[in-house]
Parts: C-alpha cells; sequence; structure tokens
C-alpha cells in the first residue's frame, strides 16, 4: 500500500494535534473540522480502506471505537452525542486511504447527510 500522509503522522514526519496513543491506534484533531469535535482514530497498521478488513481484525476495529467513545468522554461530548463514521473508496468521500474513523460532535449533526 502507497504511504498515506497519516503514515508520515505516525511515523512523526508531519506534526498533529495529538489526543490519544497507545501501541496500535493514534487519534488526533482533524485539520479541517466539520464540527467542534472533529477528531480521527487510526489504526498504526496501514489499511487501505474499510472493504480490505479481514476477519483478524476484528479486535482492532473494535478497538477504534472504544478508544472513540473514550475521547468523546474526555472531550465532553458523551452527554450530548456525537456520530462515528467510516468513509470507504469514491462514493463514501474517502480521500486519505489509511482507514479511520471520523468522531464527530459539539453540535447538532444533519441527517441524513448529503
Ligand atoms: P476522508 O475524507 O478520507 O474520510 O477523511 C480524511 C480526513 O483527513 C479529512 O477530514 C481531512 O481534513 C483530514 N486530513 C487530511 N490531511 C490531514 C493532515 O495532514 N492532518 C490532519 N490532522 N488531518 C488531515
Amino acid at each position: 500500500m502507497p504511504a498515506t500522509i497519516f503514515s508520515k503522522i505516525i511515523a512523526g514526519e508531519i506534526p498533529c494535534k495529538k489526543v490519544y496513543e497507545d501501541n496500535q491506534i493514534l487519534a488526533f484533531h482533524d485539520i479541517k473540522p466539520q464540527a467542534p469535535v472533529h477528531v480521527l482514530i487510526i489504526p498504526k497498521v496501514p489499511i487501505a480502506t474499510i472493504d480490505d478488513l479481514e476477519p483478524a481484525d476484528e479486535a482492532l476495529v473494535g478497538r477504534l471505537v472504544l478508544v472513540a467513545q473514550r475521547i468523546a468522554r474526555e472531550l465532553g461530548i458523551a452527554e450530548s452525542g456525537y456520530r462515528l463514521v467510516f468513509n470507504c473508496r469514491d462514493h463514501g468521500g474517502q480521500e486519505v486511504h489509511h482507514i479511520h474513523l471520523h468522531l464527530l460532535g459539539g453540535r447538532q449533526l444533519a441527517w441524513p447527510p448529503g
């Protein structure tokens, strides 16, 4: 898989506003936030799209969601609510081909999406 901007962020070659890190996962504020809280939660292992996940990735994907839950609580949006989004490929609006979970909150979010 070709290196993406997120590989460079994981390697520390590009700075980010980090909110969480462990040996498997990194989370940081989106550079172009779409809501008052917009955090990206990514695995350190590069997986291009959600369609590339394999059964062995089950626990990793579960951890992404639990890290999002933790960050939502820490940033004070758990009670008001939030949205978790994985964009997949062109029609899903995916621009960076390294899977990432968007955590969005801090305002009322529209539904359905455009
Ligand atoms: P996608 O459209 O692929 O689901 O979302 C990619 C997200 O990555 C976008 O919301 C975009 O603003 C964010 N992004 C792209 N480049 C950078 C960067 O260099 N730093 C940070 N923090 N976010 C980025």
